[in-house]
């Protein structure tokens, strides 16, 4: 058990418990413009606001716009017409806002500008004759927007290092690689190091696609996890840069947990553990930081410290449209 500082409050009768809070954490500048969008679409166009796939990767954030007039649905055939839509932070295949085009529908483009990058280094390669590895996880909305910015031909999915040895290509074939916004560092480094060693052409992005708030997020677990017994990770099991950063935890031999709120923390969770590390992914608001904070306080008397690793400014303008 770690207990680097005796806790004075311990004086005061419940265990002592000490909390290192990990920054930077929780909302990224993506998430923080895709929320704006949905809340101004709703201040200017009046409920309903249809919403194509959750804003974020984040229950209390969709039920929060929900109640404010925000519907949440899957595809566009469910928004009716002449409705306003808001296209998620993950990105879209391109023939989403050309059927919303086609349907003359008034739609709103939420995707994270460090994704729509991806998306544009995407068609220059493809513009090269290159063939493109794209690194993610199948199924998550950001790699079904990225492959869906070229044909289905153009762009092949690798997950793992083992996928790579797996692929149907040689020395002769011109290839390029982009990844996911929201991987493991340490995992990706792994997988472009394997695609280099087998095809020495391939060539790769100009700076790195994982984006500054993944690897800042990640960084600052790697501060906090080595001095905790547990690690509480606030984030939505679909949630890839909040799942990630469980991973790290665990690699560091922390055992860690991803909650999505305060309720879901088992109090039996804390037997033995006299230092806790807590962050939270990049779609969880701050609001739910202080809400396990409280809780936590409910058992134990809490001496919190942050510990930082970077610091973030990063602000992406909103739609033209939505601006006063
Ligand atoms: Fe953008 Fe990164 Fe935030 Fe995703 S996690 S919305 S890519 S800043």
């Amino acid at each position: 058990m770690n207990a680097p500082f005796p806790l004075s409050s311990e004086a005061e009768g419940k265990p002592g418990l000490q909390l290192l809070i990990a920054a930077p954490r929780g909302f990224c500048a993506g998430v923080d413009r895709a929320i704006e969008i949905v809340e101004r679409a709703l201040e200017r166009y009046g409920a309903p606001v249809y919403v194509r796939h959750e804003i974020v990767h984040n229950r209390y954030v969709v039920e929060t716009l929900k109640e404010k007039g925000a519907v949440f649905v899957e595809e566009l055939d469910e928004v009716p017409d002449g409705a306003h839509v808001v296209f998620s932070a993950h990105g879209v295949p391109k023939a989403v806002p050309k059927e919303a085009e086609r349907r003359e529908l008034s739609y709103f483009d939420a995707t994270c500008p460090l994704v729509s990058k991806v998306h544009r280094q995407a068609e220059r390669q493809i513009e090269k004759g290159q063939h493109i590895i794209f690194i993610g996880h199948a199924g998550h909305p950001e790699v079904i927007g990225t492959m869906g910015q070229v044909e289905d031909d153009q762009m092949t999915l690798v997950e793992s290092v083992e996928d790579v040895a797996r692929l149907p290509f040689g020395r002769e074939h011109s290839l390029s690689y982009l990844t996911q916004t929201t991987l493991s560092v340490d995992d990706t480094a792994e997988i472009v190091s394997a695609l280099e060693d087998r095809f020495p052409q391939i060539v790769g992005p100009k700076a790195e696609d994982i984006c500054y708030a993944t690897s800042n997020r990640q960084m600052a677990v790697k501060k906090i996890a080595p001095g905790s017994d547990l690690v509480l990770v606030i984030g939505a099991p679909n949630s890839s840069n909040s799942v990630r950063l469980v991973e790290v935890a665990e690699r560091l031999g922390t055992p860690a947990r991803l909650i999505q709120r305060a309720e879901d923390i088992d109090p039996a969770w804390l037997e033995g553990v006299g230092t806790i590390g807590l962050t939270a992914g990049a779609s969880a608001p701050e609001t739910l930081v202080r809400e396990v904070v409280a809780r936590l306080g409910q058992w134990r008397s809490v001496e919190e410290r942050t510990l930082s690793s970077a610091e973030e400014n990063m602000v992406f303008k909103l739609p033209r449209e939505l601006v006063d």
